[in-house]
C-alpha cells in the first residue's frame, strides 16, 4: 500500500534496481550454474542488498516517491537502531551476511544483542560514506553515481549474470576514486566494528539528534506489530496488546528486568495503554516508572529508573558543513 506520494517506499525502487544490482551482476561465490547443493556463500550480500538499500533510498528519493525529508527521517532512525546495538561489540557485519539464512526472522527477541540484517541499512550508510569520499576527494567531480554506471551499466546485453568478486568491486571503485577502500571495507565491515555508522551522515553534512518529534510512519508498520517505540529512551517496543516486542540490552527497562513476551499490565498503577505508557516516560515522577507486568503465570513489580523523557531520532544540519546529502537525494534533470 502506498500511503501517499510524500510517503513512499524506498522498496519499490530498491527491487527494481536488483534488475542490475544482484541480477545482471551478482557475487561470484552465489553465482553457480553448476552446482545447487552446497550452502549458500552469502558474504558479498554488503554489495547485493547494502548497496541496493542506499540505491533505492536514492532513486524513491530522485523520483519523488517521497520527499527529502522522509527519508531524512528514516536514515536517522536506521542510524540509531545502530547506535543502540550493543552486538557491534561482538559481531562484524559481514557476519550478519554470512548467517543471513539463520537471522532473516524479524520478530525474535534480543535483536540489538544478536544483530539483524544490518547489512541492509548499514551497508546503506557505509555506501553514504564511499559517496561523500568520492565527492570529497574529487572536489565534486564525481560521485557514487559514477561507479554505479560503470559497474552496474556496462553494455546492453541479452540476459546474462556478470558475476563479481569484492576484489572487482574496490577496483571499480579505485578507477573512478583513488583510496584505499580494502582499508575502508576491511574497517567498516569485515572487523568487528563498535561504533555507530555515522560518519558518511557527517560527513554529508547532517548530525543524528534526538528530540520529542515522534518519527513518520516507517513503510514496513504493517508487518511489524509495534504500536510503541521506546527504544531510543527507556529502551523497549511494545506490541498493540501491551506485550513488549524486544528490549534492548543495557538500557533502563533491560536493567530493571524487563523482558521481551512480558505484558504490561499498569503503568504508574494506571490500567496499560499507549497513551499511559508514553505519559509516564515523558514525565517520570521521581526519576521512575513503575510497571506491573505479567510474565507467564506471575505477575511482577518492576521499577524502571529513567529521566531521559522521550527521545525519537531526527536529523540536523551541521552548520558550515557542506550538505551533500541534500545533493545526492535531489532529482536529476
Ligand atoms: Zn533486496
Amino acid at each position: 500500500m502506498l500511503h501517499s506520494q510524500k510517503f513512499g517506499w524506498p522498496l519499490l525502487a530498491h527491487e527494481q534496481s536488483h534488475s542490475w544490482d544482484g541480477k545482471y551482476r551478482r557475487p561470484a561465490e552465489l553465482y553457480s550454474k553448476a552446482n545447487y547443493q552446497g550452502p549458500e556463500r552469502t558474504t558479498l550480500l554488503w554489495v547485493y542488498e547494502g548497496l541496493n538499500e542506499y540505491i533505492g533510498m536514492l532513486l524513491a528519493t530522485r523520483a519523488g516517491f517521497n520527499d527529502p525529508a522522509y527519508m531524512r527521517d528514516y536514515i536517522a532512525r536506521v542510524a540509531a537502531d545502530f547506535s543502540h546495538e550493543p552486538g557491534r561489540s561482538s559481531t562484524a557485519l559481514v557476519d550478519t551476511a554470512t548467517e543471513n539464512w539463520v537471522i532473516r526472522a524479524f520478530d525474535v527477541p534480543w535483536f540489538s544483542t544478536r544483530r539483524g540484517q544490518d547489512y541492509y541499512d548499514e551497508g546503506a550508510l557505509i555506501w553514504l560514506r564511499a559517496d561523500t569520499i568520492i565527492r570529497e576527494r574529487t572536489q565534486g567531480q564525481r560521485s557514487l553515481d559514477n561507479f554505479l554506471r560503470s559497474f552496474f551499466g556496462q553494455h546492453d546485453s541479452d540476459a546474462i549474470v556478470v558475476p563479481y568478486t569484492r576484489e572487482d568491486v574496490e577496483a571499480s571503485l579505485s578507477a573512478i576514486c583513488s583510496f584505499d577502500w580494502h582499508g575502508f571495507f576491511e574497517e567498516k565491515i569485515y572487523q568487528v566494528n563498535p561504533k555507530p555508522p555515522t560518519d558518511g551522515l557527517e560527513a554529508a553534512g547532517w548530525r543524528l539528534v534526538y528530540d520529542t518529534t515522534p518519527n513518520n510512519e516507517p513503510f514496513y508498520t504493517d508487518v511489524l506489530p509495534i504500536t510503541y517505540f521506546g527504544d531510543y529512551s527507556i529502551g523497549f517496543s511494545v506490541k498493540k496488546d501491551g506485550t513488549i516486542f524486544d528490549v534492548v540490552s543495557g538500557t533502563p527497562a533491560y536493567e530493571a528486568g524487563l523482558g521481551p513476551n512480558m505484558t504490561i499490565l499498569a503503568v504508574n498503577g494506571h490500567a496499560y495503554s499507549v497513551e499511559a505508557l508514553n505519559e509516564a516516560v515523558a514525565h517520570p515522577e521521581d526519576g521512575k516508572i513503575v510497571f506491573t507486568v505479567r510474565n507467564f503465570n506471575s505477575v511482577e513489580i518492576h521499577q524502571v529508573n529513567y529521566t531521559g523523557g522521550v527521545r525519537f531520532p531526527h536529523l540536523e544540519r551541521i552548520p558550515d558543513r557542506h550538505d551533500y546529502l541534500s545533493e545526492i537525494l535531489a532529482p536529476r534533470i
